[in-house]
Formats: structure tokens, sequence, C-alpha cells
């Protein structure tokens, strides 16, 4: 059986949390372990370190400061963070970046955490997990400056337009697909773009409880996405790039491996 890793799961405060156990073990059983759990505010990324801490080697996370909550950054943000960022189980930088689709919070202070949070991450020497969503033209001219000192930078749950896609693989970044590419509606343009990813540079990941892929038959019962369901996304993308579905989860797996620095798990 292949094996997976779920490089974005909503886990805290979603309505994963109450089932963490039989996520976990509910992923496992399909060979999607670990997961990566998201911390999206200071206070939740510890929280994330703390579950992590409970159920090693099946749960690493990130520390971060999403843009919804740009505006709670402030004067000592970066030390706590700095601190987060030192456990073991904090695998990445993030989720940052850019969201001028909801604006939570106002662009500015989201311009302003995420610059901070770049240079974290390069102080760090760790890599970043970012986000971007109808904020392109900002979120290029940033991380063009940052990225030559950035270690990795991915941009999860890209489900932008081809020029999008060229620029960010241009400038090195990895980039995540969710079950998004199996919406037979809004998904149609990545769907066609998910070919061109260069093979290393492409990771897989659910974005759960969000995204259920819409094709899957039968439909599950609950709308909730799972860690679970990677493999079905795993298997779409293979079947739209013309790869055989486990040489594409191999890769999958090697390139989140390297990324997040996880190489204990090589084989
Ligand atoms: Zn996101």
């Amino acid at each position: 059986m292949p094996s997976y890793i779920d490089i974005a799961v909503n886990l805290l405060g979603s309505a994963l949390e109450p089932d963490t156990a039989s996520i976990i073990q509910a992923a496992a059983d399909q060979g999607v372990s670990p997961l990566i759990v998201i911390g999206s505010d200071l206070t939740e990324s510890a929280t994330a370190i703390a579950v992590c801490q409970q159920y090693p080697n099946q749960l690493y996370c990130t520390a971060g400061v999403h843009p919804h909550h740009a505006s709670e950054w402030q004067a000592d943000s970066k030390q706590i963070q700095t601190e987060l960022c030192q456990a073991p189980q904090v695998v990445a930088v993030g989720e940052c970046g850019l969201d001028y689709n909801r604006d939570f919070s106002p662009r500015p202070a989201q311009r302003q955490a995420f610059i901070a949070q770049l240079e974290l991450a390069i102080e760090l020497q760790k890599p970043v997990l970012m986000h971007e969503r109808d904020a392109h033209s900002d979120f290029l001219s940033i991380i063009k400056e940052y990225r030559p000192k950035l270690t990795g930078a991915l941009l999860h749950c890209f489900t932008g337009t081809r020029a999008q896609m060229e620029a960010y693989i241009d400038l090195g970044l990895h980039l995540g697909i969710t079950g998004w590419v199996c919406d037979e509606r809004r998904g149609q343009e990545l769907a066609e773009l998910v070919p061109f990813i260069p093979k290393e540079r492409l990771l897989i990941e659910t974005d759960s409880p969000y995204l259920l892929p819409r094709s899957m038959r039968p439909k599950p019962k609950s709308s909730k996405n799972k860690p679970e369901y990677l493999p079905y996304i795993a298997q779409y993308i293979a079947n739209l790039r013309g790869e055989n579905a486990a040489e594409f989860a191999k890769q999958c797996y090697h390139n989140s491996l390297s990324f997040f620095n996880l190489s204990q798990y090589d084989d």
C-alpha cells in the first residue's frame, strides 16, 4: 500500500477535533501518516504542539498566524512564534500569507504579519507553509523578495491560473493541491493545470475538514473532509497527469518528507 502525508489538516477548532484519535487511525489505515496539523494563530499553534506530543510520529504541525488572524499580530508575536518553532513537532512556519478574498484582517496588517513570518522562517532556516487567495500580485512581489533566502516555500491549496502557477514555479515554490481539483465546476481550470506542475514540486493535501472531493462515489454521508480521503485525491491527480497512481503517490510522499525535513520516514 502506498504511503501518503496529508500536509494540511485543520484539526483544531474544527469538526475533526472531537474525533482526533479515530481520524488519525482511519487515515493510517489508508496509509496516510503522519498528518501535518495547521497552526493558524499562536494560541492554536501552542495547542497543536501539545496535541502532537500526545500522538508522537503520527502528528506534526506548523506554527504561525494565518492572514485571517493577521490583525492579532503584535510586537511580541515574533518572539512567541520563535519559541513555538523550537518544538521538534513544528515542521514549518505558517500558515501565513495573504487572503484578499475574505479580508478578515486589513490588508496592510496581512502584509506586515506575512513579511514578519517570512523573516522568521529565514532566521530559523525552516520551510514556510503559505496561503494566498485573490492576492496574487502582492503575494508575488513579497515572495519574490524573500524567496532566495528561504529554505523551502510551499503555497498550499493552490487554485490559481496558469500564469500564476508559472510565476510561482519559476520562483521555486512547491504547490499543494487539494480535492478542489475534483470539483467538476470550479476545479476545472486547476484540473487542466495540474499536469504542468513539475513532479518534484507537487504536494497533496486534504485541507480537511474543508473541500470534500466532490467527485467521490459513493458520496460520503458527512460533508466533512478527512485525511483518510487523501489517496482518493492522489489517484484523481495521477489520472489527470496520466501517471501511475502508486508511482505518483511515492513521488508526493518523498516530496513531503524532503520539504518538511522528515527524513526519518525515508525507507
Ligand atoms: Zn489556507
